[in-house]
């Protein structure tokens, strides 16, 4: 190796993915095949694929690598842990920054071990910041770790915050595509099936992420993840569907100036400025084309459509343990739907119940928090064992 090709290694950012099977994993992976001489991976875990771990491990020449639930009787190969601890470890290893893409409430506990650490972390997990988001601000703030979105409605906010004064935003506006139930009548919800509702208009993504788009709960769940990521209140955060998918969220300023961010819809664009640090590299995605002759349009969120955005608009503002509840029932929730256990229509009821039923904890520690995701998880699962399949 040459002094110059050294030196450039060392500058490589060391990346550690956790999640590297999934929808989110597989796009990051692609970014970083792209850019050899600037990102190494040099961590990497995965649920229970064991196959497409081993895969991105070969492929990558990854070191060290870790599954949380390996297929019972496997020998793992060697460099591969097994356990949430071994992908705790992973997740608080040496390198520039962790890319979390566990989907759910998986991902806290490594979220949580690489902020403790100090790293840098690009989260693609919202529920994350939904459950727990007041507890991992604090911690991220103790070692002084930062937090960057992935979530493509944040990394858009992101960009149009850069350089900005906090006191000159005025509001904050998520779009949301209004998924595949935009204009269906609402009263045949009870009759939609899985295959209707992974039916995504415009992004292709992990089921659980899907359905929450044709529920809506997603929007909710991001006006949280905005409040936790910039620091602003509910208030001033709404959401507004735009079909296309082109503008992914926009800033209003107090001088009435609005900042958009748009582009075609590709999750490589938002993780690969994550990853990157803020840094944009070239040829991620093409740019929309905006003179193609198709309109942008918004329009206002039916809240009778979409209740699932002001019950979780509702949630954040009561804050403490309510967030991880109206997380956890939806997380049960739409599990069912998948293995069509329950109705479509029932999902958002589930949840309105169990975010109903609970007694807040404010200011909640981590205990408060998993033991109030636990009780949603067992609250809703004792409701859904009397409901009747009715998709
Ligand atoms: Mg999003």
């Amino acid at each position: 190796m040459t002094t110059s090709s050294a030196a450039a290694e060392a500058r490589r950012r060391r990346v550690v993915l956790l999640g590297a099977t999934g929808s989110i994993g597989v796009q990051c992976c692609d970014v970083i095949s792209r850019f050899p001489q600037l990102f190494e991976l040099v961590g990497v875990a995965a649920g229970s694929d064991l196959a497409g771990l081993s895969s991105v491990v070969e492929r990558f020449g990854v070191r060290r690598s870790a599954l949380v639930s390996p297929p019972a009787g496997e020998i793992l190969p060697p460099g591969m842990g097994s356990g949430v601890e071994a992908v705790c470890e992973l997740a608080a290893m040496e390198c520039e920054v962790v890319c979390v893409a566990i989907p759910g409430a998986a991902a806290l506990r490594p979220t949580l071990a690489a902020l403790d650490a100090g790293r840098t972390i690009a989260t693609a997990t919202k529920e994350v910041l939904v459950m727990a988001g007041e507890l991992v601000k604090a911690r991220a703030a103790a070692a002084g770790a930062s937090i960057l979105p992935v979530d493509s409605e944040h990394s858009a906010l992101w960009q149009c915050l850069r350089g900005e004064r906090a006191d000159s935003v005025s509001r904050l506006v998520l779009t949301a595509s209004g998924g595949p139930f935009r204009e269906r009548d609402p009263a045949t919800f009870a009759t939609v099936t899985v295959e209707e509702a992974l039916r995504h208009p415009t992004w292709t993504m992990g089921p659980k992420v899907t359905i929450d788009s044709a529920t809506m709960m997603n929007k909710g769940l991001e006006i949280i993840e905005a409040h936790f990521l910039f620091d602003v209140a509910y208030a001033q955060i709404g959401a507004v569907i735009h079909p296309r998918s082109i503008v992914h969220s926009f800033v209003e300023f107090i001088d009435g100036a609005v900042v958009a961010q748009l582009g075609v819809p590709d999750m490589r664009v938002p993780i690969a400025l994550a990853i990157a640090d803020g840094r944009r590299l070239p040829g991620i995605a093409a740019p929309a084309r905006l003179t193609d002759g198709a309109a942008l349009e918004f329009f206002e969120v039916d809240a009778a459509r979409f209740p699932a955005v002001g019950l979780a608009r509702s949630a954040g503002e009561l804050g403490g343990i309510v967030p991880a509840v109206l997380n956890a029932a939806n997380e049960v929730a739409v599990a069912a739907f998948l293995e069509r256990r329950i109705g479509y229509d029932a999902i958002v009821s589930l949840v309105g119940d169990a975010v109903g039923a609970v007694a807040n904890v404010t200011d909640p520690s981590l205990g408060d928090v998993l033991d109030a995701d636990a009780w949603a998880r067992r609250f809703t699962t004792e409701r859904i064992g009397g409901a009747v399949t009715s998709a």
